[in-house]
């Protein structure tokens, strides 16, 4: 039965871009590294709780559905690729292209929808970890995810900023793009309280759509101004705050 708390706790994970959103009435503007670095860091994160969370811990629970996890990574990683594909394809409504000495417009837009579709898997790999109520497990996971929202969140708001001159419009679009996480984490924490037997298949395809998301578009976006190495250090600390947490909640030990 879905408990409130759990709802609460997922809902709280997802909406954590509103911190992050908020921030701009402080941060105004962000280097094209610190740009960079907050991608690093949340793809690190994001590989960290994919390897960790979903498919080491919840794999192991289901070690007999193993081609029922495969065909979830396969097909999770196919439908996000084929998502951000078709996306980069359709011509976009450029809602707040209000600002003409902006170098590339639009790009806010752009990185508002990016952030929107990676944060599906996030969404989803949050009501994975809650499937048994508010566990440990279920606040590792929700930990990892609301951390980086935060950085995220900011990255939306300072660019639409940028470009509408309006910091409203910038803590609203930041919002907004966290809003599809707690859609996504109730999506996957009512079908695995309605059938508990298809955790493997549904970590599987979070695991798959997050890899897809890091190596598709995080990582490309993070190298292209040039600070790769910034970039790569947060990735790495990214993937380390994650073990480090699972650790210290004593979900893991080596
Ligand atoms: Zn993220």
């Amino acid at each position: 039965m879905a408990d409130t708390v759990t709802l609460l706790l997922i809902a709280a994970a997802g909406m954590s871009t509103a911190l992050g959103g908020i921030s701009i009435v402080a941060i105004r503007r962000l280097t094209h590294r610190m740009h960079d670095t907050i991608l690093g860091l949340g793809a690190g994160i994001m590989l960290g709780v994919s390897v960790f969370d979903l498919l080491l811990q919840l794999g192991e629970h289901s070690s007999e559905d193993w081609l029922l996890i495969a065909a979830g990574i396969v097909t999770g990683a196919a439908v996000i690729t084929l998502l951000i594909v078709l996306i980069r394809k359709m011509p976009l409504p450029m809602p707040f292209v209000k600002n003409p000495t902006t170098v590339t417009t639009g790009a806010a837009f752009l990185l508002f929808i990016a952030l929107l579709i990676h944060n599906l898997p996030e969404g989803l790999a949050t009501g994975i970890g809650y499937g048994h109520g508010p566990t440990t497990f279920g606040n590792t996971i929700a930990l990892s995810i609301a951390f980086q929202n935060v950085p995220e969140g900011l990255l939306v708001a300072v660019a639409v900023l940028a470009e509408t001159g309006s910091k409203r419009a910038g803590f609203g679009y930041a919002v907004l793009s966290g809003a599809v996480e707690p859609a996504a984490g109730y999506i996957a924490y009512f079908t695995l309280s309605i059938s508990p037997a298809t955790v493997g298949v549904i970590s599987g395809f979070a695991a798959g759509a997050m890899l897809a998301v890091v190596f598709f578009q995080m990582m490309p976006e993070s190298h292209r101004h040039g600070y790769r190495v910034p970039a790569t250090a947060a990735l790495a600390a990214g993937v380390l705050l994650v073990v480090a947490m699972n650790l210290m909640l004593g979900q893991i030990s080596f």
